[in-house]
């Protein structure tokens, strides 16, 4: 423990130059990282193969989006409006008081220590969203290397070194951590003091473990845990009479893309028992039947699948529906599953309502509207809600459509949860158990907002205020000035 005291000193030690670097320089840094990232070319993506088993197109599509994410916060630095500059000017003639001079905007909180994510080697771990919105907010970074992708995590982290050193960035602004040594080293890295604020992905026993320990600390800090959610999926029936068939094809590809290793995965599907759904089912079960499995991440995550979808599957009124018919080649491959289960049984069976982490979905029949309400009221939060319906049955259910927004963070209209744009309007996070803060998001420039803290100057000498505050606005910043947002 004595390596992690003098790394997190040294980040400590960073931060008092970091937090003054510019917006600018902090955007060559991370397009320095993108840089780095690029040259380490296929050797990086057949290292990755081998540790994952995710296959090349994957990879080399999650790259891409890493290299996007560094430079997206990049783009958001040179812009620099992000830090939400608000301004209020004096007015020392205010009856019956005068009113003083304030400024705010947002400023870095520290340290933050980022838990690499399996699922993602890159673009949700080492070098991802969570270290890219960290450092780009001023805050050093330490992180906890992900054991599944120990080589792939010390390839990226050498390449963020080299980036730290190319643009004369202070040392320690990024150290990586070893993962491999049991939960030991991410306690020590939360406990730590110098840590102000921690960004995890994976599992909800994992998350949670890390939030409570950060509130047990003598000063509490902020947790930005993103664990488990099915993604509920209501069928309305007017839609389903039209286009049971297409659904039912769509939602196996969604459930089975990546061999269902992802946080949006459709875990459970609600829809009303009659004819149009039972037609449903039978499309879904026989494609489920003709998905070729494919390896999982690893051994403990095939394990875990395996171990929680023989839970479900063995309670008292689940029927299993179909389950991939391909011979398997591999050990760890995970054989696609979908069951049933009626909505009596469901709404009285929490261990249903958990998250299989794979190729599984669970549909559950309800008798009636009425009855799939009060399912949905029964659920925990959730990253992802999907209404299938006819825009009629979407504005004759207004109930149905405020019970899907109110636990979760992005309501689906007519598509599938899988697939995550990156993008300003993109909100990925949602209500406990889902994630630790619903707040925030991980995905997309607001992602920022999670790492920094709001700071007011009052009564200043304008030339000793940070530049975003000067009355001259010589970073040219959309600022709100007495009220009014200008530039
Ligand atoms: P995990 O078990 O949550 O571990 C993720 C990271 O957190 C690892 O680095 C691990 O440390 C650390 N960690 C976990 N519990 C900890 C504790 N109590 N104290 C300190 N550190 C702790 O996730 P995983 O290994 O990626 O996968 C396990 C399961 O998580 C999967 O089977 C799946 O069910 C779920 N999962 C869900 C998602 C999702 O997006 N919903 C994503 C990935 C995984 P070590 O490195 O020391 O082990």
């Amino acid at each position: 423990m004595d390596n992690i005291n003098k790394i997190m000193l040294q980040s400590a030690e960073a931060f008092k130059q970091y937090r003054k670097v510019s917006g600018k320089q902090k955007a060559v840094f991370l397009r320095a990282i993108a840089e780095e990232i690029e040259a380490l070319g296929m050797e990086l993506i057949h290292t990755t193969m081998e540790e994952t088993n995710l296959p090349e197109a994957r990879l080399l599509g999650e790259r891409g989006r890493t290299i996007f994410q560094l430079k997206m916060f990049a783009d958001l630095l040179e812009e620099g409006s992000w830090v939400e500059a608000r301004i209020d000017t004096a007015q020392p003639d205010r009856k019956p008081l005068p009113k003083v001079d304030i400024r705010k905007m947002s400023v870095p909180i520290g340290t933050v220590v980022v838990f690499g994510a399996s699922n993602f080697p890159y673009a949700y771990s080492t070098a991802g969203g969570d270290t890219a919105s960290a450092l780009a907010a001023g805050c050093p970074v330490v992180l906890k290397g992900h054991p599944a992708h120990a080589r792939t995590s010390a390839m990226v982290a050498d390449a963020v070194l080299r980036a730290v050193e190319r643009t004369g960035m202070p040392e320690g602004t990024f150290a990586h951590v070893d993962g491999g040594n049991g939960f030991e080293i991410g306690k020590a890295l939360v406990m730590h003091p110098v840590t102000k604020a921690v960004g995890f992905t994976g599992s909800f026993a994992g998350g949670k473990a890390l939030f409570d320990m950060a509130n047990q600390r003598p000063e509490p800090i902020p947790v930005f845990s993103e664990m488990g959610s099915v993604n509920p999926v209501v069928l309305m029936p007017e839609k389903l009479s039209t286009s049971s068939e297409s659904i039912a094809k769509d939602y196996a590809g969604s459930i089975t893309l990546g061999v269902g290793q992802f946080c949006t995965n459709p875990g459970l599907i609600l829809g009303v028992d009659n004819a149009d759904l039972q037609s449903f089912i039978k499309v879904l079960a026989s494609e489920i039947e003709k998905i070729t499995p494919a390896k999982m991440l690893n051994a403990g995550i095939y394990q875990n699948y395996e171990g929680k979808k023989t839970v479900v599957l063995a309670q008292d009124d689940v029927t299993t529906e179909a389950e991939s018919l391909v011979e398997k080649t591999d050990t760890i491959q995970g054989l696609a599953t979908v069951a049933s289960v009626d909505a009596e049984a469901f709404l009285a069976n929490p261990t249903l309502h958990q998250e299989v982490f794979g190729p599984f979905s669970l549909v559950v029949k309800c008798k009636d509207l009425a009855q799939l309400a009060s399912v949905i009221q029964h659920l925990e939060g959730q990253l992802t809600a999907t209404l299938m319906a006819t825009e009629t049955e979407l504005q004759a259910n207004d109930d149905i459509v405020e019970a899907l927004r109110n636990i979760s963070g992005r309501l689906i209209f007519n598509g599938v949860p899988t697939g995550v744009e990156v993008c300003y309007a993109m909100h990925h996070g949602g209500p406990f158990p889902s994630c630790t803060d619903a707040r925030f998001t991980s995905v997309g420039p607001d992602a920022i907002k999670r790492f920094v803290r709001p700071a007011s100057y009052q009564s200043f000498p304008d030339s000793l205020l940070p530049a975003e505050l000067q009355d001259a606005n010589p970073l040219n910043i959309w600022r709100m000035f007495d009220n009014e947002w200008m530039k």
